[in-house]
């Protein structure tokens, strides 16, 4: 890391511990109605439009794949934006509710779309036992709960179980992450998930190998229909 982000992200560390209630994108202070974000900044996170129109880049993604129902990324993503900012919070920085204010922020988008309206289920990409311990809490999961609220759909946090352990996936090669994305995840399959259309929800989708394995898994339940839901789209 370079020396002028690390300044920066120590002042924001050190922000955030003196002034918790700053907005975490313009550092204006939070009225009581604000979390993390204020209203302004909110609004400055533009939609993709992908829960508009289809196909789109995710189906495009998967189309030679696998098959979907439907797909979107719901954020644009900008290099060291503030979404950017936001997910890392999410991720590294223990701060759960990020996602679900996130989660919930696109819900309210997706809902007026209608795009996922016919799903049942929504299942968030599961985190390895080890690695949620280390963390403390599914980011994805957080995520499905901002959703959830919004869209009124349950989410299954027991369909599908993460198998493997794999180290952090950042500094890895995409080939590696590929081979080391295959057969990581198991579906549970029970009567009651028969017949069911399940919504995979993760952070920000780059290579689609993690969310390719988690679709490929969930259809091995019979007649199970899947789509797929980001935040975000990032390219390498
Ligand atoms: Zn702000």
């Amino acid at each position: 890391m370079a020396v002028i982000p690390v300044i920066k992200q120590l002042a924001r560390d050190f922000a955030d511990l003196a002034f918790p209630n700053m907005c975490l994108g313009c550092g204006t202070p939070l009225n009581d109605s604000e979390h993390f974000v204020c209203i302004g900044c909110l609004a400055l996170l533009a939609p993709t439009g992908m829960h508009l129109t289809e196909p789109n880049e995710v189906t495009d993604l998967f189309m030679n794949k696998t098959i979907i129902e439907h797909g979107c990324s719901y954020f644009k993503y900008i290099k060291n934006g503030l979404l950017q900012r936001l997910i890392h919070d999410l991720k590294y920085r223990n701060q759960p509710d990020v996602g679900i204010l996130l989660g919930r922020t696109a819900a309210y988008g997706l809902k007026r779309s209608g795009i996922f309206n016919d799903v049942d289920c929504i299942v968030p990409v599961p985190l390895h036992p080890r690695k949620l311990k280390k963390r403390g809490y599914n980011q994805s999961e957080k995520i499905a709960v901002g959703m959830s609220q919004v869209l009124d759909i349950p989410i299954d946090t027991n369909v599908l179980i993460k198998t493997t352990y794999n180290e952090t996936q950042t500094k890895k090669h995409r080939y590696e992450r590929f081979l080391n994305s295959q057969n990581l995840f198991k579906a549970q399959i029970l009567p009651e998930h028969c017949n069911k259309h399940f919504l995979i929800v993760d952070d920000v989708l780059t290579t689609g190998s993690t969310l390719e394995s988690c679709i490929n898994e969930m259809k091995k339940i019979p007649d199970a229909k899947v789509s797929v839901f980001t935040l975000a789209r990032a390219i390498e």
